[in-house]
């Protein structure tokens, strides 16, 4: 049996923007996150089936009831950083920081026990393996944030893609959920990120993910909020109070988060539909029980 996972990076794509635009923490405005929230819970319902949120800390903090509500409709809660930056910029105690923090704020809100944690930007690489240990000092069982390819800004080539148990230097133990790539033509192809499946037809999203049962591979799928909206994004009903941006750049950003989004949703649908889907934290214990351990070396501060 294969099992595929829906994973969300659970932030608000305004937000990060704001963040990005005054390099401050700013509230989320214009009610898209709580919209984008809605209508994927909507479509898991109605499909009867449970997804893994990976939660900004930062959206979190603001919007506390909608990450209750999530639980509350029975996905999986885990972390995706406080304050979304790439790891690897960070030093260790930076990077504890922003973890704990993360793991504090969420664990905080839904009172329950926390077991993953995907880096912003898939910032684990080959330079902050070290990573992999301090998730385990703070108590979580796995993480997801490795690309097994290598890609422009992120990734490790030649990193095992499948599901697995490691044990690091200090004899702890971490199951690791790579994303998911497939092989064409002898080439891996990043093929399950929101950006990726918004750009195949129907038919090759479908075919891609039969291949990977008809091969036993899991997979895992990664999206964000934005990608499942039904209405067309405005960026500048988005920006944060006060910031100003050019035309330009309000319309390629507009380009970017609209040009096919809208086949997103059925795609999705169709895959769930179609396939077993459990949780990450469901396919960590599993591979946790199955395991046997394989040393990663590399994981030293
Ligand atoms: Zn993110």
């Amino acid at each position: 049996m294969t099992y595929s996972t829906l994973s969300i990076d659970w932030e608000d794509f305004g937000q990060l923007l704001g963040m990005y635009h005054f390099k401050d923490i700013t509230e989320p405005v214009g009610g898209a996150i709580e919209r984008q929230t809605k209508i994927m819970l909507d479509l898991l319902d109605q499909t009867n089936h449970k997804a893994t949120f990976f939660i900004l800390g930062m959206l979190a903090k603001y919007r506390p009831a909608l990450v209750k509500e999530i639980a509350a409709r029975g996905h999986e809660i885990a972390l995706h950083g406080q304050n979304h930056k790439a790891m690897f910029t960070l030093t260790p105690s930076q990077a504890k920081e922003d973890i704990s923090q993360n793991l504090d704020i969420v664990s905080n809100i839904t009172g329950q026990k926390i077991y993953g944690y995907r880096a912003p930007f898939f910032s684990i690489n080959e330079t902050n393996l070290y990573l992999l240990q301090l998730l385990t000092e703070l108590g979580l069982m796995y993480d997801s944030s490795i690309f097994p390819k290598k890609m422009p800004r992120y990734g490790i080539e030649g990193f095992n893609d499948k599901d697995a148990l490691y044990i690091l230097p200090d004899n702890s133990q971490i199951v690791e959920l790579p994303l998911t790539v497939a092989e064409y033509f002898n080439k891996k192809w990043p093929v399950s990120g929101g950006g990726y499946i918004r750009l195949m037809p129907k038919a090759l999203v479908n075919k891609v993910f039969r291949d990977f049962s008809s091969r036993q591979k899991n997979s895992m799928i990664y999206m964000h909020p934005y990608e499942f909206d039904t209405q067309f994004i405005d960026v500048r009903a988005n920006y944060p109070k006060g910031a100003s941006y050019s035309k330009f750049k309000t319309l390629s950003l507009n380009l970017r988060w609209n040009l096919f989004r809208n086949s997103i949703r059925g795609k999705i649908k169709s895959l769930l539909e179609q396939h077993q889907f459990i949780t990450c934290l469901q396919k960590a214990q599993y591979v946790k029980e199955n395991g046997n351990g394989t040393k990663l070396l590399g994981c030293q501060e």
